[in-house]
């Protein structure tokens, strides 16, 4: 069966397919165990919107804050309890 389509086919988070799903990103050093948020707008501003996020994309680029390894860990959830966001429609 030929491959026809165009699509992106499975597996590839790109940055701004991140943000649209209200994915929310942890770093975690598997150095010394420090984890934190990563601001994917931060992100977004230097990598470019289209930017692959896997982890073994981006995982390479992060360094820790704590403790300065480059050996991090991305853990990726759905942003939760922002239950009645005041946000405006439209
Ligand atoms: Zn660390």
């Amino acid at each position: 069966m030929p491959q026809s389509s165009s699509q992106k086919a499975g597996g590839g988070w790109t940055v701004q397919g991140l943000i649209d799903a209200r994915m929310e990103l942890h770093a975690h050093c598997h150095d010394c165990h420090h984890s934190e948020p990563l601001d994917l707008e931060r992100v977004r501003d230097r990598l470019g919107p289209d930017a692959p996020a896997m982890a073994s994309d981006l995982a390479p680029k992060l360094r820790c804050q704590r403790c300065g390894s480059s050996k991090a860990g991305l853990i990726y959830a759905p942003r939760t309890g922002a239950k009645g966001w005041p946000g405006r429609s439209g």
